[in-house]
């Protein structure tokens, strides 16, 4: 019998096993359907002895000029650049994406750390010169403390990478809970950072469920909480930190709908909704799920797509000529395909029906596969259209008119990602101006803002006034302190009990 292989915490420079008595959870390969290792869950104590190494590490880090701490991220992404490849493909193995996605997955990564690497000048504060006879203020941005980030399964590694490569660089230290699900690329990546020269305790991972999470929420040494992951979690999250007194930015799911105009160019078109729909199997928080085809469009999308989601290429993440990979858990995929049954049953036409594929490549036979689907005739009152399913299921909505489409779209109750795709410049300007989501495309289906732009959505997809990386991330990891200081010359003597005005 083998021995499952064992993936430990990484507390103050270090692997950690956890606590005796602590429970595990086993780890798969979506591909191959087996598990593949298991993953310690911390316990309270095991969160704590994470906090207390990232709350000692604090003075030494904050107190490193700024300067110093950017050449460490330099070398962080020079080690990230170099094993990009090693990186996506454990990725793949415990998530199940194409090696190219997961290599984009790396890459959207590496892009925060460059922008990171421009804290010198990110954090620099404002200056007034005699903003009263010899007085001058002046502001600081510096770091909260130890803070907290908790990740999902469908972005191993660029989601952490949003979130601590920021933090750290602004003088903070980290603890990083990434997803049960595919646990390893946040201890390879931390490992990494170690090796750039990052010291012990100012990045830790403790791997762990809701046990974890709830001990980095109420910990008081914890300062500010970073979150991606389901509504529900989100919102829970948003809650319960707050609650504790703590910073929060909680960004939650979605349901991105992709408006086409009848002017469109059509084979752009369905080339966007087939990677946006069914990349990486749909599990990613800003593909497009509903279509809203407006007047004429609606046919002709649904001729051109049909033959093109029949013939996706479905298989193992680790072959190159595959275009989408297995789904993340047998639950999950269970999940999806209870979707395509509800949506038949509520009435929707099934236009291509992806439930009953069956890899049967050796080795593969057990994994966590299905085709892709898709539904016409969806209506904004189905489960279908209001819920994400968050898998290779595209829905498509007819529409009459441009305003219809803009209302539909306004009245989801989530609001993370939408794209116009159009030749009509009056319609997609329109379309920028009256849509309430938060990141916009025109003729672009996957408008991930790139890392000196700041990612999040609107609604019930994020809760929180902070999104993540570009201006906001420095924001929300500093805090601003506003010095007004006076020498000799303007010196008075006495007390004054007025309010201060100046004179
Ligand atoms: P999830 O909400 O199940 O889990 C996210 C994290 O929360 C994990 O680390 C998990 O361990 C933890 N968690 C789960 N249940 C918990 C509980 N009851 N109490 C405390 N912590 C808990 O999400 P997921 O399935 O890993 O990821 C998919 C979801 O994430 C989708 O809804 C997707 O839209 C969303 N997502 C959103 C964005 C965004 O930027 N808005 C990006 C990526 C993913």
């Amino acid at each position: 019998m083998t021995v499952a292989k064992r993936i430990s915490h990484f507390i103050n420079g270090l692997p950690y096993e956890g606590g005796a008595g602590n429970r595990s959870a086993d780890v798969f390969n979506p591909a191959t359907g087996e598990a593949a290792a298991k993953v310690a869950l911390a316990g309270a104590a095991d969160v704590r002895k994470a906090v207390a190494s990232a709350q000692q590490a604090f003075p030494g880090w904050a107190a490193t000029p700024a300067l110093r701490r950017a050449r460490v991220l330099f070398k962080f992404k020079q080690l990230l650049d170099e094993n990009a490849d090693r990186l996506a493909e454990i990725i793949t193995s415990e998530h199940g994406k194409v090696l190219s996605d997961a290599r984009g997955d790396v890459m959207r990564g590496i892009e925060v750390v460059e922008f990171a690497c421009g804290i010198p000048h990110l954090m620099k504060g404002e200056f007034s010169e005699n903003v009263g006879t010899n007085i001058d203020c002046y502001s600081l941005r510096q770091p909260l403390g130890v803070c907290a980030g908790i990740t999902p399964f469908n972005f191993p590694a660029m989601v952490g990478m949003w979130m601590f490569p920021v933090a750290i660089a602004c003088g903070n230290t980290f603890v990083w809970k990434p997803s049960e699900r595919d646990p390893s690329a946040s201890l390879f990546i931390a490992d990494l950072f170690q090796k750039a020269g990052l010291p012990p305790g100012v990045l830790n991972v403790v791997h762990g469920d809701k046990e974890a999470v709830d001990t980095l929420l109420t910990d008081p040494a914890v300062q500010a909480v970073s979150f991606v992951g389901s509504t529900p979690i989100a919102q829970y999250i948003y809650s319960t930190a707050a609650a504790h007194g703590k910073r929060v930015q909680a960004l939650g799911g979605a349901k991105n709908h992709m408006v086409v105009m009848p002017d469109a160019d059509m084979d752009q078109a369905v080339d966007a909704l087939m990677g946006a729909a069914y990349g990486s199997a749909g599990e990613r928080c800003m593909a497009i799920s509903v279509a809203v085809a407006v007047g004429e469009a609606g046919d002709t999308l649904i001729k051109k797509l049909k033959p093109r989601v029949e013939n996706l290429k479905i298989g193992p993440g680790t072959d190159p000529e595959v275009e989408m990979g297995p789904l993340i858990t047998r639950a999950h995929l269970e999940k999806v395909l209870s979707y395509v049954d509800l949506g038949l049953k509520e009435g929707a036409q099934l236009v291509v029906d992806g439930r009953a594929l069956k890899i049967s490549r050796q080795g593969y036979e057990k994994g966590f596969y299905m085709g892709g689907c898709l539904f016409d005739r969806v209506t904004p009152a189905m489960r279908i259209y209001k819920e994400e399913i968050f898998g290779p299921v595209l829905a498509v909505v007819r529409a009459n008119s441009f305003d219809e489409a803009v209302n539909l779209t306004n009245s989801h109750e989530f609001g993370n990602g939408t794209a116009i795709f159009t030749r009509d410049g009056d319609a997609a300007r329109s379309f920028v101006n009256r849509i309430t989501v938060g990141m916009v495309g025109v003729n672009v289906p996957i408008p991930v803002p790139v890392a000196f732009h700041t990612f999040g959505g609107w609604k019930q997809s994020a809760f929180g006034a902070h999104g993540m990386h570009g201006p906001e991330g420095i924001d929300f990891y500093t805090r601003l302190k506003t010095v007004t200081s006076r020498w000799p010359a303007g010196i008075k003597d006495g007390a004054e009990f007025t309010m201060p005005v100046m004179k």
